[in-house]
Order: C-alpha cells, then sequence, then structure tokens
C-alpha cells in the first residue's frame, strides 16, 4: 500500500494519454517568439489556446513597464501587503482599476485563483448561502469550501433556476445569499445574461458576484466586460478579474460598488497569507489597463477573427458549443480522439487546449481555442486549414491511434 495508490485510476489515464502523443498537461514550449507564436520541439508553431485575449503581452509600453519596475524596485515583493506593506504601485493600480470600473473599492492580488478565494471567503460567513452557477470555475468552487456558508448550485446561465432556488430558500435568517456567475464561461465560450441575473438577484436581497477573467478587456464600450456590455456595471456588487489574460500580466483584482469592501484586506486570509504580486506584474499589468481603456480597436479585430474562425469551422461540419467569440469550442466524441486530434494539430503548427473531464462542463471533450486580436486574417485561415486538413485525415489518424494502443499492451 502506497498514499499514491488512490491515483491509480489517474495514472491509467495519463498512461492512455502518453501512448497517443505528449502529455497534455505537461506541454514544454522552447519558446515564446511573440503574442501569435511559440515553438515546440525546434518547430514554430500558431499559439491559438493563450487567453492572451488583446495580445498585449508583446506590446511595447507594458513590456518598457515591466523592464522599468524590476529597475526601480527589483525582482520579489517578498512578504504579504498586510505583513509587509504594500509598494504603490500595487496602490495605484487599485486606483486605476477602480476608476475604469467606477466603483469606490478594488483590490489587488497575486493571481486570479487566489483573487476569487479572498474575496468570496471573505464575503460569506457561516450564516449566508452561497449561490453558484453549475459550471463555476474552480477557484469560485474552493473560495465556497473556505468558508462555514452553505452552497447551493443553479442550472448553468439560467436565472429562472436561481429565481426558483432563491424563493425555496426564502428569508435567510441572521445572513444573506451571495450569487456567483462568470461572464464569459472558459470552457464553451458561452456568455452569462449578467442583467438578468443582476435583477433576480437584487429581487430577493441577494448580492451578486461576477468573475470576469475571460471578459474584462473583450467585452464593452471601455473594455470593462460583459456587464458593461450589457448596461449594468454599475449594479454589480462585486466583480473579480485577472491579469493573466487581457492584462498580460499575472494577478488578479476584485473591485465593488460597496466601499465597505476595504475592511476585507483584514479578514481574507488567502489575501493577508501570501506574497504579494512582483513590481514586474504589477507595473505590466497598470499598463494594460490604459490598453484595454483604449482598446476598441483590439476589440474589433478580436471579434471579426471570432467571427471568421466560427463560421469556417461550422461551414466545415464541426460541432461548437457557443457562438462566435474569443472562445471557440470544438466538441469531440470522447477524451482518446480528442487528445490524438490536440497531438495532431500540435505536430502540424497549430496550439488549442485539450480540455477534458472534469475540468469541463457535460463531461465534454474539447479541442478549445482562444483567440487574440494579435491574430490577423492568414492566422485564422492556418487554423481552419489545419482543421480541414484534420477532417480529411481522420480515418487514417483513428487507424494509427488503434495501432499504437495495441503496440503498448
Ligand atoms: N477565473 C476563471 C473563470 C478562470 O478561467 C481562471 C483561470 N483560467 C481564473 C479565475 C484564475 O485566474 P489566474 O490563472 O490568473 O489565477
Amino acid at each position: 500500500m502506497s498514499i499514491f495508490d488512490k491515483y491509480a485510476p489517474l495514472q491509467m489515464r495519463v498512461d492512455m494519454m502518453m501512448k497517443i502523443g505528449q502529455d497534455a498537461l505537461g506541454l514544454r514550449f522552447d519558446d515564446i517568439i511573440n503574442a501569435t507564436r511559440g515553438r515546440i520541439e525546434g518547430r514554430e508553431i500558431l499559439l491559438a489556446g493563450t487567453n492572451n485575449y488583446l495580445g498585449l503581452t508583446f506590446d511595447e509600453d507594458c513590456m518598457a513597464a515591466a523592464q522599468k519596475a524590476v529597475t526601480d524596485h527589483g525582482t520579489g515583493t517578498t512578504g504579504s501587503r498586510v505583513a509587509n506593506g504594500s509598494y504603490a504601485e500595487h496602490i495605484e493600480l487599485e486606483a486605476a482599476l477602480a476608476e475604469h470600473l467606477g466603483m469606490p473599492s478594488c483590490i489587488v492580488f497575486t493571481t486570479g485563483y487566489q483573487t476569487n478565494l479572498s474575496a468570496i471567503s471573505g464575503l460569506a460567513g457561516d450564516k449566508d448561502v452561497i449561490f453558484m452557477d453549475a459550471d463555476a470555475h474552480a477557484c469560485i468552487i474552493d473560495g465556497t469550501r473556505l468558508t462555514g456558508a452553505s452552497t447551493i448550485r443553479f442550472r448553468h446561465n439560467s436565472p429562472e433556476d436561481l429565481d426558483k432556488r432563491l424563493r425555496r430558500q426564502g428569508e435567510i435568517e441572521g445572513g444573506h445569499a451571495l450569487v456567483v456567475i462568470e461572464g464569459l464561461y472558459s470552457m464553451f465560450g458561452d456568455v452569462a445574461p449578467i442583467d438578468e441575473f443582476v435583477e433576480v438577484t437584487h429581487n430577493h436581497g441577494g448580492y451578486l458576484f461576477i468573475d470576469e477573467a475571460h471578459s474584462y478587456g473583450v467585452f464593452g464600450e471601455t473594455g470593462c466586460g460583459l456587464a458593461e456590455q450589457q448596461g449594468v456595471l454599475d449594479k454589480v456588487d462585486f466583480i473579480s478579474g485577472t491579469f493573466s489574460k487581457s492584462l498580460a500580466s499575472v494577478g488578479g483584482f476584485c473591485a465593488s460598488r460597496h466601499p465597505e469592501f476595504e475592511l476585507l484586506r483584514k479578514v481574507m486570509r488567502p489575501y493577508m497569507f501570501t506574497a504579494s504580486a512582483t513590481p514586474a506584474n504589477i507595473c505590466a499589468a497598470r499598463a494594460a489597463v490604459e490598453k484595454v481603456k483604449t482598446g476598441g480597436h483590439l476589440r474589433d479585430n478580436l471579434k471579426l477573427r471570432g467571427a471568421q474562425l466560427h463560421k469556417g469551422l461550422t461551414e466545415m461540419g464541426y460541432d461548437l458549443c457557443a457562438e462566435a467569440g474569443p472562445v471557440i469550442a470544438v466538441r469531440r466524441p470522447n477524451e482518446a480522439v480528442a487528445a490524438m486530434e490536440w497531438n495532431w494539430l500540435i505536430e502540424n503548427g497549430v496550439y488549442v487546449n485539450l480540455a477534458v473531464p472534469p475540468g469541463t462542463p457535460q463531461s465534454s471533450s474539447l479541442l478549445r481555442i482562444s483567440l487574440s486580436a494579435a491574430h490577423n486574417e492568414a492566422d485564422i485561415n492556418i487554423i481552419l486549414k489545419a482543421f480541414s486538413d484534420l477532417k480529411d485525415k481522420q480515418g487514417e489518424l483513428m487507424a494509427g491511434m488503434a495501432a499504437k494502443m495495441q503496440a503498448a499492451q
């Protein structure tokens, strides 16, 4: 008996993956050349799975801000903001995000994951009830686990189901309802009807928390996200986001229309007991916020590229999980086929994400594409050509996979 025995089923899945090709959870890039190209095993590859929605990771101003931050303040912060103090740049970034979102309070964190962990665990106490979308991201689920609150899941993207469950719950004695949803859902690329969620939540006296990790920078006139696009930004109670997608850095933020949110800095354990974001990360994100505000042209191109890819894949007969957008997920029949095709795409110069259960809704196996404003029309044509070739090669690939599996037995 070993402490690792419980992972035997996982080991079998990994072994199956390795028979088919590369370890999807351990892929190595030898180089990232720019926002749309990388290198794997000496070969250049088109990046179509990075969540680099605005393509700002190689933006000159963002890079210069990060470089200057290292020169001015060094490489690390060496401690938490509570124990060791904040750098002026942490506070300036909070002010910039608060102003952009039109909210009186904003707190920045070291990662997006830690943001939701901190904010949800800080907001909900023993007597509160958290209502969470069925497809909630892992960090929302993990955040609820740090609270003493009871948790109720409602049907994905269904304000009607939320309404029913809030009604069934009735008065919460000594506590409140905290409703947690996302803007753009990262796996299928579908979007929430935030305006309807605002109405239902507030009708029942609850608070609405939206994770706009995949939608901040991407939607809305000034890039504030889907709540802005749907005209309800000022009504949302809490908006969280990450620096690791549109903001071209690493870190996260949570903003609120309630100034009392500031007090949570003194209770959120994942905020208090971890080191603060590095100067380079903070300053790159600060420069990226300015790009987001004036990034209408980036959002326009991202939209165009999403429409181009969605149309092309639909015409080829691929089963897509949502309308056109920056995330396009292609549904595959099972994990083995998806893994085989993912490997084939890498060998043929296109990197997408292999997304399989338990990280996917409806236990689906997906080839997930995320687009960038840095992609041009020719890049999308390269992706389309790869998916077209993949279709033509189906028979050959299936036979190859069967042979590989057999040889390994
Ligand atoms: N929220 C959502 C919806 C996400 O998809 C992710 C990560 N992909 C996060 C939060 C966490 O963000 P980060 O990777 O910056 O920690």
